[in-house]
């Protein structure tokens, strides 16, 4: 797009997204300088683009430039170039905030903007999701799937302009300060992150910021089911309010993929936007059905002898598997990896739907401490071996449910390589079963 003609960007971290956003700059006529310390990854930036300067922000004199774009992953909280990038008074901005001021070269579209703790992709995928089945163009974009400057912009149809919908986490808002949404949505709050923002109160804030963005004709869309939304939700203009309770356990036997009382959060924000966004309720309730849930969320992967295996690796702290733990009646739960916090109190309301635990990763030993109180514990220690308990374990009904409670990296590289790291034992131990029968 235009937008960027004889700008000037420095662009530190030439990760995914950090790539991306140099394509799309220096298709524009944007010059760039980029960074990262990784040789590999300053060698393809440059193999892609023979022009762009190669520089450390570090090092070299910021001022003049029009934006330094840092990759969500930077903890600005603790690193020196927020400093630098203040004192030369370059602003600090993410990609979201380069498609904020990339709109006026779209062609008409609307934006729908999702954060909260939690829920946020399972939110954006079913708006995402909704929108696709009534037939206006739509893609999705930030914190889930491609980088949202690498997708083609969308056309109208006959149907409507088209609407990105946009996953936001807090960081990413951090690095965000013009993106109007026409529809902005707040999910919940939760302790989260904590070790990037000056306490709670510093997090919150970061998520308000969102409606301090838009422009007074434009909807807000929160789900005041906590403290923290609730006071977000008194600070914003005719706030749309919904509740997890608006959306009746009878009616969600329709949803198979949406079942849970943290599904019913997600789906009374999906039926909110949808009416912000004026599609018709009926035919939205029909494309709740037709959702096929996200990979490592809640994630039905194989059903052996009566047993269900559910693969919910997404599930990073207490407060997101309190709820996979609410949606079954007897569980094995997997649970343990590098702990946010030492507590599983969160959770405790469900202890009674688990029929046995077993622990993985740095918070098995404290968590197990702790679990062996009130059900049967095994201290697996690696996946492998919890699954193999767990199998053992289960009987026709039960449910064996990966929903650490914590984040991967002292065992796996990430959430994703966690969830399928069960999986493949999960496929592999029913596949030795079936060949000895
Ligand atoms: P995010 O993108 O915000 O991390 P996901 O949709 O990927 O959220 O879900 C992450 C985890 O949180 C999953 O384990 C899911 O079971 C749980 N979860 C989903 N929606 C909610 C909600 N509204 N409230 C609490 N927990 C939720």
């Amino acid at each position: 797009s235009p937008a960027f003609a004889a700008k000037r960007y420095c662009i530190l971290g030439l990760a995914r997204s950090g790539l991306a956003t140099l394509d799309a700059l220096m298709a524009s006529g944007a010059q760039c300088t980029a960074w990262d310390n990784r040789e590999e990854a300053r060698e393809t930036a440059i193999a892609n683009h023979p022009d762009v300067t190669i520089g450390d922000p570090m090092e070299i004199d910021l001022a003049g430039f029009d934006g330094l774009i840092v990759s969500p992953g930077v903890p600005l909280n603790r690193h020196p170039v927020a400093d630098r990038a203040r004192a030369a008074n370059v602003p600090i901005i993410g990609d979201i905030e380069l498609f904020a001021l990339a709109r006026p070269s779209l062609p008409p579209h609307r934006v729908v903007g999702i954060t909260g703790t939690n829920g946020k992709s399972t939110t954006t995928a079913l708006i995402h999701h909704i929108l696709r089945e009534a037939g206006v163009p739509t893609i999705m974009g930030g914190n889930i799937g491609l980088p949202i400057l690498s997708q083609p912009p969308l056309s109208p149809n006959s149907i409507g302009t088209g609407v990105y919908v946009l996953e936001l986490s807090s960081y990413q808002i951090d690095l965000t300060f013009s993106l109007d949404c026409d529809v902005a949505v707040l999910l919940n709050i939760t302790p989260d992150h904590l070790d990037r923002y000056d306490g709670f109160t510093g997090y919150c804030a970061s998520k308000a910021r969102l409606f301090g963005m838009q422009s007074d004709a434009h909807v807000a869309v929160i789900a005041t089911d906590d403290d923290q939304t609730r006071a977000i939700a008194a600070t914003v203009s005719a706030p749309v309010e919904v509740h997890a309770a608006d959306i009746p356990a009878a009616d969600q036997i329709a949803w198979p993929t949406l079942q849970g009382p943290h599904n019913a959060q997600n789906v009374a924000i999906a039926l909110g936007v949808a009416s912000a966004l004026g599609l018709d309720e009926a035919q939205t309730r029909r494309s709740l059905a037709t959702y096929a849930s996200l990979p490592h969320r809640m994630e039905r992967t194989a059903e052996h002898r009566g047993v269900l295996y559910v693969n919910d690796s997404k599930a990073t702290n207490p407060a997101s598997t309190a709820p996979a733990l609410g949606a079954f009646a007897r569980i094995h739960w997997i649970v343990g990896g590098l702990p946010k916090g030492d507590s599983l109190d969160e959770c405790a309301q469900h202890f009674d739907h688990v029929v046995h635990a077993y622990t993985i990763g740095e918070a098995g030993p404290v968590f197990a401490d702790q679990l062996e109180k009130v059900m049967p514990v095994t201290r697996a220690e690696m996946m492998a071996n919890a699954v193999r308990s767990a199998m053992d374990n289960a009987q026709a009904g039960d449910v064996v449910l990966l929903s650490p409670a914590c984040a991967s990296f002292d065992q796996f590289r990430d959430f994703e390589a966690r969830g399928d790291c069960f999986r493949k034992i999960v496929d592999a131990l029913i596949a030795n079963d079936d060949h000895q029968q």
